[in-house]
């Protein structure tokens, strides 16, 4: 009998096992002691399926990964809970995997085993006077935002909400005010992890600095489990910044402003900061939005942007905002995801040729759009500046000779096949093939992809070997092992 078939029985039957995690019933049965004897170690609570939480705890923001539901949910609220549910799940045999925001693109936070639950770690501290803050593993943007919101201290993050902060600044974290202000891993002063052997550790510049080293770039699940994160802040850089959008209806439209807006950001000082994101639409129509922030006056702002002109913008939004309003339209609201998505990316080093951009408008066109399944060619020009500042050895993350990274991303229904839709498995087939050439072959590792061929040298370039070594340090028995973790030396 394999861990899985020792398992299910205990899963089954789901109404005894209740009363067995509150040690409620003296079945002394093979499968339920161990379970029965856990519950009462966490602070936190296990949680099994159908009792209250389970369904918002392990729900997977990729519909993808939807039917890979945790037999058991450790919800921890301490480190102590976390290390506890370490050796729990390695005593036991059983699969496990750390979830705080839950949206890995590739599951990789998903489980059929014990799903170690950080997110309700909601804990924050912060210095006022020095701009050092702490913050709990179960910590997402949106809880960070609005504690910061109103004061004089911002973390550069990125923009979406519901991100958690811990996969966010493991695996580097860009976003609007990554090329003024560095990557969000650039702002961790230190972390405290639990390893396999169940050890607690603080990494720091001067405490396990190589491991420290490595949670900047490394991505999540691939040392230990993560219990809090401290960072040093930033003042905000101004009161008030410019906010804008452009959007832009049909290919041709498109395509000049794909040129224009390229063009500018080769020039663009560090405090322009802009994505844009190219959409299917029925019937072969296409349509695309710039948007973005400049730290600066309204004026300088425009004439940084006026080349987009030319491409007719269908509306265009340009208003000087106070700061914490800036960022809450740069803010990709969204509610809970309907969607199975699959998306890829390559990073930008080079402008895009002019190739690249008929290829990106043509694409897009030709996707077989409906009312269930889209796409999306997204530019995120999120690099450069100061991430570029700091050189590829220097932390995990490897990608500082960037400018951008280009993301192809599709979806369709939540409910559906793993597996893309055929039309749309044809199309990312040919979009990713057609750019080899004309982009990058490297990738950001927090968007990871499980279709990479090579994601080892995409993700990690020069820095793979390093990782390796350290990975064999602190997790010599690959304890934290998934599809894409690093692998020992
Ligand atoms: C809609 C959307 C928008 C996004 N926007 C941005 C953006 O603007 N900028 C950007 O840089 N990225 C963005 N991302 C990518 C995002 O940064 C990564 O997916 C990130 O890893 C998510 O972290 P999480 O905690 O929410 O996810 P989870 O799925 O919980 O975790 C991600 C990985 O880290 C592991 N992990 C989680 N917590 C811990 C921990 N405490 N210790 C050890 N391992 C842990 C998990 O097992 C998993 O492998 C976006 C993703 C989505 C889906």
């Amino acid at each position: 009998m394999d861990r899985r078939d020792f398992l299910k029985p205990l899963f089954a039957t789901a109404g005894g096992l209740y009363f067995d995690v509150y040690g409620q019933v003296s079945s002394d049965s093979e499968v339920s002691r161990p379970i029965r004897k856990f519950g009462p170690k966490l602070k936190g609570r296990v949680i099994l399926p159908n009792e209250a939480g389970f369904a918002s705890l392990s729900y997977a923001n990729n519909g993808r990964y939807r039917l890979d539901t945790p037999w058991a949910i450790a919800e921890c609220l301490t480190a102590e809970d976390i290390r506890q549910s370490i050796l729990w799940a390695r005593e036991q045999g059983v699969p496990f995997a750390p979830r705080a925001g839950g949206h890995n693109f590739a599951g990789y936070s998903s489980t059929s085993g014990l799903l170690i639950s950080l997110t309700n770690m909601k804990a924050i501290e912060l210095d006022v006077k020095t701009g050092v803050i702490t913050v709990s593993a179960g910590v997402q943007n949106r809880d960070l935002a609005s504690f910061l919101r109103g004061g004089d201290w911002l973390l550069p993050s990125g923009t979406c909400p519901a991100v958690g902060v811990s996969g966010l600044v493991l695996g580097g974290g860009v976003g609007h005010n990554s090329r003024w202000g560095g990557l969000t891993a650039d702002h961790l002063l230190s972390t405290t992890l639990v390893t396999a052997k169940g050890e607690q550790m603080v990494c720091s510049a001067t405490q396990n600095a190589d491991l420290f080293w490595a949670c900047r770039g490394a991505a999540g699940r691939n040392f230990g489990i993560h219990s809090a994160f401290t960072f040093q802040l930033r003042r905000l850089p101004r009161s008030e910044i410019l906010a804008f959008g452009f959007e832009f209806q049909g290919a041709e439209a498109l395509t000049q402003a794909l040129a224009a807006c390229n063009k500018l950001n080769q020039n663009a000082p560090d405090t322009l900061s802009c994505a844009f994101i190219c959409s299917s639409a029925p019937e072969h129509h296409v349509s695309g939005a710039v948007y973005g922030q400049y730290i600066g006056s309204k004026d300088d702002g425009l004439s940084i942007l006026a080349p987009l002109m030319i491409a007719k913008p269908s509306d265009v939004y340009a208003e000087m905002l106070p700061w914490w309003r800036a960022q809450a339209y740069l803010t990709d609201e969204e509610g809970p995801s309907h969607k199975s998505y699959w998306s890829r990316n390559r990073l930008m080093r080079e402008p895009l040729s002019d190739a690249a951009i008929a290829l990106m408008v043509t694409q897009l066109v030709a996707f077989p759009h409906s009312s269930s399944q889209q796409a999306d060619i997204t530019f995120l020009y999120w690099l450069g500046g100061a991430v570029n500042r700091v050189a590829p050895r220097d932390t995990a993350f490897v990608h500082r000779n960037s400018q951008g990274i280009a993301r192809f991303t599709a979806n369709w229904a939540y409910n559906a096949d793993a597996s893309p839709p055929a039309d749309v498995a044809d199309w990312m087939a040919q979009v990713w093939d057609q750019s080899s050439s004309l982009l990058t072959a490297n990738s950001y590792q927090n968007f990871p992809d499980p279709a990479l061929q090579n994601w080892q040298q995409a993700y990690y370039g020069e820095n793979l070997t390093r990782l390796m070594q350290i990975k064999k340090k602190y997790d010599s028995d690959n304890v934290f092992n998934f599809a894409q973790s690093i692998p020992l030396a």
